[in-house]
């Protein structure tokens, strides 16, 4: 035991407190800025005693705030959350190109709970209750069970309830991931806050699900919201949630959802944004403020389900848009021809490979829309975009730490107008950035 004493002096880029000893620097979790905390820095996990709270201190409206690790900022007032995030944006673009000035202000949610469209729960056995469901605790297996998730939705963990007791009632048991026995994994549930479509993921660990028909009949007697159920197997023991193969119980098999006036189809697998206020936000302020033209032709990349090429096409001549999961370009071409939109064509490629081609063909692109996963993009990607120079770059990333280092090669051929982050996730220590770069 080493207990030290002092006051937070900053954050990381994980929003832990940051606490220096001599030369010893420590980041403190559930901590805030200023606060006087005293931490023994040899116990794991560390945990401080607030010694002096800060005024931006509040109770987490939540019982597992502390096991759960998910929300790492409920204890925070949430103007000071989005305080900090402007701030974390701002300090990234200040040292690396000396543009904190042109950071906007964090886009936040007026009512900034319950908003996730999508409620991912993990099943296990429990010798007195049966049955439990839950989250995981952070960085481990163990799972810390909850009725209802202060970021979640509330009909869909109310779903994900009535399916335990249904599950409880019919004898079918979770899966024992130490014993390798067992059927239930999780259960997910997707709904779409526009249509109210409603679908429910049951994650088996086999095919074989004695009882299904029963089961289908009961969840759609007991809980009217949900319109589809898809049984998803993974025989996998690695922590993916989902496998390869599914059966489709009831229903269509998929949701609808509309974003920005359009309509787009949500499936199990492919990838979606969870929060649907805040990206309604985050594509109307990257596609209303790059100056896009009718005479343009822009790149989508890493397009997922279409999502940002399809709103933008209406303003645009031609979108190309490029996405590497196949499933999730099979969704997209449904999204376009739902949305009787013609002027987007779809590619199932690596985005680098597929630029490096459009660059070596010599092809136009006014703007490039780029919106890699956290790892950010890579070299080649980037070296294409300088041989392509287009216009605009518009970059949007949910990992602003990887953004400015692909910035960086950008910086000779392009100059930064645009900066905005928009908190996408309430209360977690995530913040997404759009960043405008015109050519010199
Ligand atoms: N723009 C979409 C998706 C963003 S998530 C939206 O707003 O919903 C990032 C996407 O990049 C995912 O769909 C992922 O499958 C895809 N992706 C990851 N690596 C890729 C690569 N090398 N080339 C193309 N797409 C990739």
């Amino acid at each position: 035991m080493k207990k030290i004493t002092g006051k937070i002096l900053t954050y990381d880029n994980e929003f832990n407190g940051i606490l220096k000893d001599g030369k010893n620097i420590y980041s403190i979790p559930n901590v805030i800025y200023n606060e006087t905390v005293e931490v023994d820095v040899e116990g794991k996990p560390l945990r401080a005693k607030v010694l002096e709270k800060s005024t931006n201190r509040i109770t987490p409206p939540c019982e597992i705030y502390y096991q759960c690790g998910g929300c790492k900022l409920l204890h925070i007032k949430y103007e000071e959350q989005l305080k900090m995030k402007t701030e974390l944006v701002r300090k990234l673009f200040a040292d690396r190109f000396g543009k904190g000035n042109l950071v906007n202000s964090c886009l936040g949610m007026e009512k900034p709970c319950n908003y996730r469209n999508k409620n991912q729960v993990v099943f296990g056995n429990h010798p007195k209750e049966k049955l439990i469901s839950g989250f995981y605790a952070e960085n481990s297996h163990k799972i810390i069970p909850f009725k209802t998730c202060y970021v979640q939705d509330e009909i869909s963990d109310k779903i994900v309830g009535k399916i335990k007791d249904i599950l409880i009632k019919m004898h079918i048991s979770a899966y024992d991931e130490d014993r390798k026995r067992g059927l239930i994994r999780h259960v997910m549930v997707k709904r779409s806050f526009k249509t109210k479509e409603t679908m429910v993921v049951v994650v088996t660990a086999e095919e074989n699900f004695p009882g299904r028909s029963n089961f289908v009949k009961a969840v759609i007697a007991q809980c009217k919201e949900v319109t589809t159920i898809v049984q998803n197997i993974n025989t996998r023991s690695t922590s993916a949630v989902l496998g390869n193969k599914e059966n489709i119980l009831y229903g269509k098999g998929y949701i609808i959802d509309e974003l920005c006036g359009k309509k787009f189809k949500i499936s199990s697998k492919s990838f979606y944004q969870i929060n649907p206020y805040q990206t309604e936000v985050l594509y109307n302020s990257a596609i209303n403020n790059a100056g896009l033209k009718s005479t343009d032709t822009i790149l989508d990349a890493y397009s997922g389900v279409g999502t940002i090429g399809l709103i933008a096409s209406s303003k645009v001549r031609k979108v190309l848009s490029v996405e590497i999961e196949k499933s999730a370009v099979i969704d997209a071409q449904f999204n376009a021809k739902i949305n009787n939109i013609k002027n987007v064509s779809f590619f199932n490629d690596d985005a680098s490979n597929f630029i490096v081609n459009l660059a070596n063909r010599k092809e136009r692109m006014d703007a490039i829309i780029m919106d890699p996963p956290r790892s950010g993009s890579d070299e080649r990607f980037l070296k294409a975009v300088l041989k392509l120079v287009p216009e605009k770059i518009i970059y949007i990333s949910c990992n602003p730490n990887t953004q400015v280092n692909d910035l960086k090669l950008l910086m000779d051929k392009y100059e930064i107008k645009y900066i905005q982050p928009v908190d996408m996730f309430p209360h977690t220590a995530h913040v997404e950035n759009i960043v405008i770069l015109t050519r010199k």
